[in-house]
């Protein structure tokens, strides 16, 4: 069965150093490292001071990264073609486009936390599938914010005017992504992809900030996560659209945010389109601590209903599935898995199921078949353990 394998860290750190040196010609200082993430259950909840529950995968964005004397930058990725340079002067939101709005954008976005960025040579590769929900471009947001972190020399586990450096670098790359890149994202892949620990899943509160880390033991089932390979943009516009229609409820309503609000006080918008919006984001935040306490008891039927209200409600109420998601949907819950909905931001992206290991194949099998059958492009399809969140590897440790 082909599964995108996430590789050997030590194989990654050798193969992004090695393709720095070449483009370089002379070897990084140091490698960072963030993991691309899928989110359980919770989706378009960040945004509207929600809880999400995501997981960080065990494939990863890698940032090779040296210091220069002087004050240019240059930026390479072996999964883009364009090389970005320019100098320090041109860190700026509109100075910057393309792929390095995710990477030099957090460069400009930490300089306005107040670190110093040098003058600098990166190089990017990634085994995370790019515009697949599964967060590419917070992994790289984050794994240049962990490189430029090593090379001040600090840990990450220091603090920057009293704050947290990794709370410092999720909101750079929140920054990034939103004012740079100009996709309205809210700030869970950052969260999970810098603070998540292996072997579980990361509930996160957007009222107030708490962070719980859950482990995750599914007594036997894996966490199968399918990429439909209809790639998505989140700057789009479909996304900003429906961040715009909860603002728009959340005003209606005369609320700060949707998180305030009832069941029974969305029922009462009169817009509506603006009304099924709201619904899935009150009934999905409701949703995500359901699925927190039934993981708790092992309540597992109790857990694949809310994987499926949740797909639901995505369909129907806020319009952001696809065919393809819908089939993967289906067809791995017809074909054994015991939960299973769309993840990430939607119009394209990846399922999550959760499938007893022995049905695992037989699950794989049956979207593919349904794919083929459909004329659809081959989906390919993750096995997630949860994995860590970001961190820096000195590449003399490592003998590179
Ligand atoms: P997702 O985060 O779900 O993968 P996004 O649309 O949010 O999808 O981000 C994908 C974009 O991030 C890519 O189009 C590219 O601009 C940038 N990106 C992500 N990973 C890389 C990478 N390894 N190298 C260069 N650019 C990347
Ligand atoms: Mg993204």
């Amino acid at each position: 069965m082909p599964l995108l394998e996430p590789g050997s860290p030590t194989d990654l750190i050798a193969t992004t150093t090695a393709a720095f040196t070449e483009r370089f010609g002379r070897p990084p200082r140091l490698v960072g490292w963030a993991p691309g993430r899928v989110n359980l259950i919770g989706e378009h909840t960040d945004y509207n001071r929600g809880l999400v529950l995501p997981v960080a995968l065990p494939h990863a964005t890698w940032v090779a990264v040296a210091p220069r004397a002087d004050r240019q930058l240059r930026l390479s990725s072996a999964q883009q073609d364009a090389l970005w340079t320019g100098t320090l002067d041109d860190l700026e939101p509109a100075a910057i486009t393309g792929w390095a709005a995710y990477a030099a954008g957090v460069l400009w976005a930490l300089r306005e936390e107040g670190l110093e960025i040098p003058g600098l040579d990166l190089h990017v590769h990634s085994t995370v599938p790019l515009g697949a929900g599964l967060s590419s471009s917070a992994a790289l947001e984050c794994a240049v914010g962990v490189a430029l972190v090593g090379l001040l020399g600090r840990s990450l586990e220091d603090t920057h005017d009293g704050v947290p450096l990794r709370d410092v670098l999720v909101r750079a790359g929140i920054r990034a992504e939103t004012e740079v890149a100009g996709a309205p994202t809210g700030g869970m892949d950052q969260t999970v992809a810098v603070h998540a620990r292996a072997g579980s899943a990361l509930l996160i509160d957007f009222d107030d900030g708490a962070r719980r880390h859950l482990d995750l033991d599914l007594e036997g089932r894996v966490l199968l996560v399918t990429d439909t390979r209809v790639s998505h943009e989140l700057t789009d516009g479909g996304y900003a659209a429906r961040r715009a229609d909860c603002e728009a409820a959340a005003s209606a309503l005369g609320l700060d945010s949707l998180r305030r609000a009832s069941l029974e006080d969305v029922e009462g918008l009169t817009d509506e389109r603006v009304r099924r919006r709201a619904r899935h984001i009150v009934t999905e935040i409701a949703r995500v601590q359901r699925t927190v306490d039934a993981l708790a008891q092992r309540a597992w039927s109790e857990v694949a209903r809310c994987f499926l209200d949740s797909h639901t409600s995505m369909r129907d109420d806020f319009e952001i599935s696809t065919d393809e998601l819908d089939t993967a949907v289906s067809v791995a819950v017809e074909a054994g898995a015991l939960a299973a909905r769309m993840t990430g931001g939607g119009f394209g992206g990846s399922t999550v199921a959760i499938v007893p290991e022995e049905r695992l194949s037989a699950v794989v099998r049956a979207i593919d078949a349904a794919f083929t059958q459909r004329s659809y492009a081959a989906p390919s399809h993750l096995v997630v353990q949860p994995g860590a969140g970001a961190s820096v590897e000195a590449v003399d440790a490592l003998g590179g």
